[in-house]
């Protein structure tokens, strides 16, 4: 009987917690319960500790809720330790926190992520107009542009290309159509840059630079209404060409250290003396630099001789530099890896602009560091991650294709389970990946600027895409080796390292932005308890400090109890929005989040302002956030296609490998956790029973890998917004093998199992014209044979140059030689 009422008493309180029942409610509660066991005692035999312990619980609570009593004894006292203990921040660091909005990144943030929230977003969609530039200009700016041609022999997009850019308004995708853009949704954008990518990704860098942060994105949030009158008409019709300088030779990921100054003075300018900034500055890896027509420079402002008042640093600036100012250096070209888009540095010595080439005017003079970060905080989800996806939905497409088209042991190689596993890698990451570039699209489009959300995807999406392409060149071997022009992967895998490095290179994105960010914006009390005690400390700001710290604590002790009980119950607690076979991941998801909520206020608390630098801690913490997201993505995705029992595989994988990252991660911080028997008693909470998550079984992996080989509606799907090409090129050839690969199986089957002979490229002449003759296969399916066998021979092949042209290749000076010599010339 003791056990019993013990356990009712705990069980009383779990569930207050479990549920966050708020204190006054629960006090209530307990009142309640404490009266009710006291009248029950005259019926039933209840003994009296329990009554007392009910009691003495009610009376503490009711003591925490009376507001001044607990600041006098508790947070009052903790007040001045938490303002030792937090984080100093310098303004360009509380201005790259406080950047951009918090979305679904704080529901899990909270532990209790609402499921049926995040449902009812609503499902990507692009308008008519948007479709129309896709499948239009976009499909025709696929077609004008030959890999090859571009990287290896012309080293730059051809002057077609680059009209027909101008021409079209790809530059313009985000500027409002009253200037001449098209203002596309980001939605559209995206799907522009990831069909161009699919392609080519000099272009898609050339077309997506402009459409991120940079002139045009400035000018519209914080340009004067004379510069958004002059320069997004110009942008917009690609009169002008813009670039945007922010990185310098000793500021690169710490770009806030910029040593590129402007100093407020007065000089001539056009007949008059105006009052302007003389700018000198060192900038490099600036895409567009080299053909750009106007300048966009960050810079540090300066007023030495006290122009504009008493401060003489006035902070991080931007301006609009035409490129034909003397004093402005630009030409030069970098060689980036694997592509060839417009690269270079910039340079300038004493330039003198007029006040009003700052962007937004004198007023705007030293926020340009807010402006740089409230830009990025919605742009870096659209560019890159849609190159990244570009990179997962080829790899996809065109592995799949090939290891179903290449033969081995008489097998095709995606057969062997060796090969299943990059295979089910690619489509399941792919699909993954897809779905959080759409779910961080829908935010943007309803005004979002989702910061972490956005360098979450920046990061994943780039990373994403690299382990699909090495995947994609470990199953290629030889013929993802072999450069030329019937090598469609050895461009992208080149490149690679580009995706990754830019916007924030990924390293320092995953272990100081992500978490480090998500925790101070995304949490439900820090910023606010932040902000209380970094201010000055007066009273308010000791009441907002108790406020924070009490609902602080109420959601640690909520999270504890909700990561033990679903973990005791297998997360059966926890309610799923759905039904079906995904039903069990939001349940699961639910049980991680609680986890991760807990276990990040357990090192934040234990760390305070030295988790700064932790970044290894933070960057397993991040990877836990970054996997809870890209599961609800999932599910949020499966849930808008209308749940297709054909890609039940793809999201099964893509959890399963969440789930398990998403538990390593947490057994990483458990490990090195500061204080290793709190890190034991953590992970009895988290993990009661031990590791529940395994990854994906044998039996998926082998589902996805099927899945890429054959062809069907998921297949299409997880490919869907690529460039699929029809023609007699690298890509095209494969698409066409592999059809008819799959049409001409049967008949292959057949002339197998008669004449005890595989069919391949050297021998397909004779087994089919005996076949043909014994009435194995009508003549309809010979020829079908044939024609997979001479596609399928035509994708295995790869290149080889004669001795000139090979030299030529390497050097090209020797190329126009050799044109030249031949009477060639463009
Ligand atoms: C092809 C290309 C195009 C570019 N285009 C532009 C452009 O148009 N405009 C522009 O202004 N810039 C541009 N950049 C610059 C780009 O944004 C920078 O390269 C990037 O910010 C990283 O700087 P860095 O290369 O100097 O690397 P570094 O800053 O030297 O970093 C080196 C490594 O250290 C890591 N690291 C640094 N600090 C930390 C930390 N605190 N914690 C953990 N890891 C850390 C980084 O993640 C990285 O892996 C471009 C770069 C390239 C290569």
């Amino acid at each position: 009987m003791t056990a019993l009422f013990l356990a009712i008493l705990v069980l009383s309180l779990l569930l207050l917690a479990y549920y966050r029942i708020p204190l006054l409610i629960s006090i209530a509660i307990l009142a309640g319960l404490t009266f009710a066991f006291t009248e029950l005692r005259h019926f039933y035999e209840i003994p009296g500790w329990f009554r007392w312990s009910f009691g003495i619980i009610t009376m503490s609570l009711a003591g925490f809720a009376v507001k001044p009593l607990r600041r006098l004894l508790i947070s009052n006292r903790l007040f001045s330790v938490y303002r030792k203990v937090m984080p100093k921040l310098s303004s360009t660091e509380r201005e790259a926190l406080e950047a951009g909005t918090v979305w679904w990144d704080a529901e899990l943030f909270s532990g209790k992520p609402r499921w049926r929230r995040l449902l009812r977003q609503p499902a990507p969609s692009l308008s008519d107009r948007e479709q129309e530039f896709i499948d239009g200009p976009v499909e025709e700016l696929c077609l004008m542009l030959d890999d090859w041609e571009i990287c290896d022999k012309h080293r730059d997009l051809p002057e077609s290309v680059w009209q027909f850019i101008r021409e079209n308004r790809f530059f313009s995708m985000i500027i409002p159509r009253q200037y001449g853009g098209l203002e596309f949704s980001a939605q559209a954008n995206s799907a522009v840059v990831m069909k161009l990518a699919s392609r080519n990704v000099t272009a898609a860098v050339t077309v997506m630079v402009p459409n991120s942060l940079g002139p045009g994105e400035l000018l519209m949030h914080y340009g004067t209404d004379e510069q958004k009158s002059y320069y997004l008409p110009r942008l917009a019709s690609g009169e002008e060409i813009p670039c945007f300088a922010l990185t310098s030779p000793l500021a690169g990921s710490d770009a806030g250290a910029m040593p590129d100054k402007g100093i407020v003075c007065k000089e001539e300018f056009e007949g008059e003396e105006v009052l302007g900034l003389r700018l000198s500055w060192n900038k490099r890896y600036i895409t567009l630099a080299p053909v750009a027509t106007l300048l966009g420079l960050a810079f540090r402002a300066l007023d030495p001789d006290g122009l504009l008042g008493d401060t003489e640093d006035l902070g991080i600036s931007c301006a609009l530099i035409p490129t034909s100012t003397p004093g402005v250096e630009i030409g030069n070209r970098h060689m980036p890896i694997g592509a060839v888009f417009m690269n270079g540095p910039t340079r300038g010595k004493d330039v003198f602009i007029p006040m009003d080439w700052v962007i937004g005017g004198q007023e705007r003079l030293g926020q340009g560091w807010r402006m740089l970060m409230q830009s990025l905080a919605a742009g870096r989800a659209i560019s890159l991650p849609s190159l990244g996806v570009a990179g997962g939905k080829m790899a996809s497409m065109l592995t799949g294709a090939y290891s179903r088209i290449r033969t081995q042991f008489n097998v095709p190689i995606g057969y062997f389970g060796g090969v299943e596993e990059p295979l089910s890698r690619i489509g399941g990451r792919t699909y993954r990946m897809d779905a959080a570039r759409v779910l961080t699209l829908i935010a943007l489009d309803q005004g979002e600027k989702p910061g972490v959300l956005s360098a979450i995807n920046k990061y994943q999406l780039t990373e994403g895409s690299r382990q699909c392409i090495n995947d994609a060149m470990d199953v290629h071997g030889g013929k993802g080796i072999i450069q030329g022009p019937n090598n469609y992967l050895a461009h992208g895998y080149q490149a690679l390292p580009i995706s990754i490095t830019v916007e924030g290179a990924n390293i320092l994105t995953r272990s100081l932005i992500i978490f480090g960010q998500g925790a101070i914006r995304a949490h439900p009390c820090l910023l606010k308890e932040m902000n209380a005690v970094t201010g000055i400390a007066n009273t308010q700001a000791r009441r907002d400090f108790d406020n924070a710290l009490f609902e602080h604590i109420g959601f640690i002790i909520s999270n504890n109890v909700r990561a033990l009980l679903l973990g005791l119950t297998g997360s059966r607690m926890a309610p799923a929005p759905v039904r079906g076979p995904h039903a069990h991941y939001f349940r699961q998801l639910s049980r991680m989040s609680a986890a991760f909520a807990f276990m990040a206020d357990a090192v934040l608390v234990l760390l305070g302002g030295k988790f700064k630098f932790k970044e290894k801690l933070s960057g397993r913490l991040a990877d836990v956030l970054i996997h809870l997201y890209m599961a609800s993505a999932m599910l949020k995705r499966f849930e808008d296609d209308g749940r297709p029992a054909g890609d039940l595989p793809l999201l099964v994988w893509g959890m399963e490998d969440s789930l398990y990252k998403i538990q390593q991660s947490l057994l990483g911080v458990i490990q090195n956790f500061p204080v290793p028997v709190l890190g034991g008693i953590i992970r009895l909470i988290i993990f009661p029973f031990g590791r529940p998550y395994t990854g994906p079984s044998d039996k998926t992996v082998e589902a996805v890998a099927q899945l890429l080989l054959n062809d069907s509606e998921s297949r299409d799907r997880l490919t869907n917004g690529v460039f699929i090409s029809d023609r007699d090129d690298a890509t095209g050839r494969v698409n066409k093998a592999f059809h008819l690969v799959l049409e001409s199986a049967p008949a292959e089957r057949a002339i197998k199992n008669a004449r005890k002979a595989s069919v391949n490229f050297e021998n397909y002449e004779g087994l089919v014209k005996r076949a043909t003759e014994s009435g194995v296969i009508t003549e309809e399916q010979a020829t079908l044979v044939r024609l997979a066998q001479q596609a399928s021979a035509s994708v295995i092949a790869v290149d080889d140059f004669p001795r000139e042209q090979f030299e030529a290749l390497i050097d090209p000076a020797l190329n126009t030689e050799e044109e030249e010599k031949a009477g060639i010339s463009d």
